[in-house]
């Protein structure tokens, strides 16, 4: 059931002084878009009769097919309690619609709420999702743009005044909540300059609303700050990158944790078992969705703390999933692969619909992998089953174009623009001369 209704939403808009509301939805490639309407707006808007150009989205449509609808999701009314000058500003997440008011296929949010109705008529009712993403903070320079400078050479769980973004740290969490977030913890990462707030899981679709407005909000105060956030995923070479580890669980009808067994080897139930089977088996074909940049690879190295190979363990936090210690209805796996430059949407979408496969086809996990994978040969792996992550994103890329479960997940719009957009991607990347190049032979050649 719906929170608020077109009335209670208009009433609220009244009541609260909004002048103009944003209507959000994301692209393609993870992108943040918005049209502002005035407040005499609101009730067309609600009405869903708000038109863009899709064909000025990346990834969207093409010109000759281009106006679109936006459909405002009820339950995402949120009015901002910071005033923009004078203006008071509310915003509504849409789904994408095109002019006959069918759902269009290359949003993607709504592709997700397509594989969350396949898990539905599978028996199930929520997929559940707690995400961490991490972010670092640069200094800004002179002219507003981001340096390579950090802004503290704290660590772990530091403290003032090694880790100097504390009182950013602070408005961000403050922010946060009076938005609605749940907030449970916040500290310095390991790495210098780098950061975690974690919220409480939710829904996918809504968790994914709150990522995406998670990333705004910590971008706008610490540029109050004096300074850049950044969700790139490896922003530099030697120290750890940011993750967006994904705690994953999924409710039966009748309201109960379909992963927890008290019975069953860790706690977890044969459904739990079939799913994390299913992510283990389908991970290297969607490995491109959640971690798309060319920059994910860097990350995915091992001695950082990220993964590098497809394993599971109860303890450790080497491999790619891991099962916190939590039991009950905290019951989950973590899947640690996943970094923050994915498109939340398309990375859950891949992810449930993996995870689905898995417990349809009743797919078997190997056993955990409790020992240092890190200290292992490759040989010694293999011979356990054990294979690495796709080591670039042409190799990932390769692995999702021959992967019918992944690509059926996204829809043949979303799979086939986002394996174009990216080989080119990585095309340009491939023939760029780097940094690294010129340090290393220029002198020597
Ligand atoms: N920053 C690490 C990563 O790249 C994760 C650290 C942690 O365990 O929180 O995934
Ligand atoms: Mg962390």
């Amino acid at each position: 059931m719906s929170k608020y209704t077109k009335e209670t939403i208009m009433e609220s808009a009244k009541a609260e002084g909004v002048n103009f509301i944003r209507l959000m939805f994301t692209d393609l490639f993870g992108a943040i878009k918005n049209v502002e309407v005035p407040a005499s707006q609101l009730e067309k808007a609600l009405n869903n009769q708000m038109m863009f150009d899709g064909s000025s989205i990346d990834g969207f449509v093409r010109i000759q097919e281009s106006d679109m609808l936006l459909f405002p999701d009820l339950d995402t009314w949120l009015v901002f309690p910071e005033t923009h000058g004078k203006a008071k500003v509310a915003r509504l997440i849409c789904d994408v619609h095109m002019t006959d008011g069918t759902p269009f296929i290359g949003d993607p949010r709504s592709n997700l709420r397509r594989i969350v109705s396949e898990m539905k008529d599978l028996g199930f009712s929520q997929m559940s999702l707690g995400a961490e993403p991490e972010f670092f903070l640069f200094q800004l320079d002179e002219e507003g743009m981001p340096t390579k400078k950090l802004n503290d050479h704290g660590g772990y769980f530091d403290f003032a005044p090694l880790d100097l973004a504390e009182n950013c740290r602070r408005d961000i969490v403050l922010e946060l909540e009076r938005l609605g977030y749940e907030i449970e913890a916040a500290h310095h990462e390991v790495a210098p300059g780098q950061h975690e707030i974690n919220f409480k899981y939710a829904d996918v679709v809504a968790a994914c609303d709150k990522i995406q407005t998670f990333k705004l909000v910590v971008k706008t105060i610490a540029r109050k700050h004096g300074l850049y956030a950044t969700f790139m995923p490896k922003p530099l070479s030697g120290i750890n990158g940011s993750g967006m580890h994904s705690n994953i669980s999924l409710f039966g009808k009748d309201g109960n944790n379909a992963f927890y067994d008290p019975k069953g080897e860790y706690e977890l139930s044969e459904t739990a078992y079939h799913f994390l089977a299913g992510v283990l088996t389908h991970v290297r074909s969607f490995t491109a969705i959640a971690n798309p940049t060319v920059n994910s690879y860097k990350r995915l190295v091992a001695g950082y703390e990220a993964p590098v190979y497809v394993a599971w363990s109860p303890s450790n936090r080497s491999p790619l999933v891991r099962i916190p210690a939590t039991r009950g209805m905290g019951t989950r796996i973590e899947i640690r692969s996943v970094d923050p430059s994915t498109n939340p949407y398309l990375a859950m979408a891949a992810i449930l619909a993996a995870g689905l496969d898995g417990v349809k086809n009743k797919l078997q996990a190997p056993a955990a992998a409790n020992d240092n994978l890190y200290q292992k040969t490759d040989a010694e792996l293999q011979a356990r089953g054990i294979y690495a992550l796709p080591a670039d994103l042409k190799e990932a890329l390769d692995l999702l174009n021959e992967s019918d479960l992944v690509k059926s997940a996204l829809g043949e719009h979303i799979s086939s623009k986002f394996l174009k957009a990216k080989y080119e991607e990585y095309d340009e990347y491939r023939t760029a001369v780097h940094a690294w190049e010129l340090k290393r032979y220029m002198s020597l050649l």
